[in-house]
């Protein structure tokens, strides 16, 4: 089963990681738990009495260099690269245990994440799966930075970079019902330049910052070993943007184009789409023989109140 699959999955084991948070180099063990159909994907602070956030837009706290998750001051950091792994491997429901306030960087991608869910096992629930269908275009422009989504079947994204060297101009278009993230994309990891390392440091911003878990980029290319993929930077972003657009609290289904964007742009885009009622429904998932019987039986009304709430709206 994959992320298009027809109904809800939740892993079939719990997992566990430890390592540091990129941000707060804090150290961190976090534990993956299974839960049932229809939760969503809800973190808990084992180190506050268990206090709960959900994965939802409404909980998004506002930071430029990582997407983090505040309800009444408690702060769960850096939950991009876990959340688009979820999305990406079609994990809809799971408990998300840390006993820290940043969850760990591991090397940086989301490919750890994916190998664990591979290994551990993904069990497939009874609940018929719901995607937030894409009905009218949203675009949020800001400056040269953009991003758009737009009516489309499957889930498909088309991201462009533009950064100093040695990056420079970049752009990939992957199509995610293909099922083709745990190979394309989850392994990419992020990335920073030395030039700005001390000034990041100086800032508090990368305390747990570090070969092991970060390209480091020189004036010619990676100064800790080879990439992965030689686009690697912006599949990264498109992981990134992935795991920022899994907070509107399904997965999309529709076409996203996104240009120089980054972590804020991205969760705009969530809070637009949400806001916007008339620009997406709640709608079972398409699969093979199952389109036909998806348009014609759509879900309930009654039950879009619910999920409005669910949902942050
Ligand atoms: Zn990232």
């Amino acid at each position: 089963m994959g992320q298009s699959a027809q109904y809800e999955q939740t892993i079939a084991l719990p997992l566990e990681f430890s390592g540091v948070g990129l941000h707060s180099g804090a150290p961190v063990i976090m534990r993956l738990l299974p839960a049932p159909a229809g939760s969503g994907i809800v973190f808990r602070r084992t180190d506050l009495d268990n206090f709960e956030i959900a994965a939802t837009g409404r909980n998004v706290a506002k930071v430029s260099y990582a997407t983090s998750l505040m309800r009444q001051g408690v702060l769960i950091s850096t939950t991009e690269h876990l959340l688009s792994a979820l999305i990406g491997m079609g994990v809809d429901n799971v408990i998300v245990e840390l006993d820290n306030l940043e969850l760990p960087i591991l090397d940086g991608s989301a490919l750890p994440f994916v190998d664990a869910f591979r290994n551990g096992g993904i069990r497939t629930q009874r609940r018929r799966r719901e995607v937030i269908r894409v009905l009218k275009p949203i675009e949020v422009r800001e400056g040269d930075k953009f991003i758009g989504v737009y009516p489309g079947s499957g889930y498909n994204i088309c991201y462009a970079i533009d950064f100093p060297a040695p990056i420079g101009k970049q752009d990939v278009c992957v199509d995610l019902a293909a099922e083709t993230y745990g190979t394309t994309i989850a392994p990419a990891r992020t990335f920073g330049y030395k030039a700005d390392e001390q000034r990041l440091r100086d800032m508090g911003l990368i305390r747990g910052a570090g070969p092991e878990n970060a390209i480091i980029l020189g004036k010619h290319g990676p100064m800790n070993g080879s990439l992965r993929f030689a686009d690697e930077y912006v599949r990264h972003k498109v992981l990134d943007l992935i795991g920022d657009l899994a907070l509107a609290g399904r997965r999309i289904e529709g076409r996203v184009v996104a240009e120089r964007a980054g972590h804020a742009m991205h969760t705009a885009m969530v809070s637009r789409l949400l806001k916007d009622r008339s620009a997406w429904e709640l709608a079972w998932v398409n699969v093979g023989d199952a389109a036909d019987e998806a348009r014609m039986a759509p879900p309930m009304r009654g039950g879009s109140m619910r999920e409005a709430a669910v949902l942050g709206l």
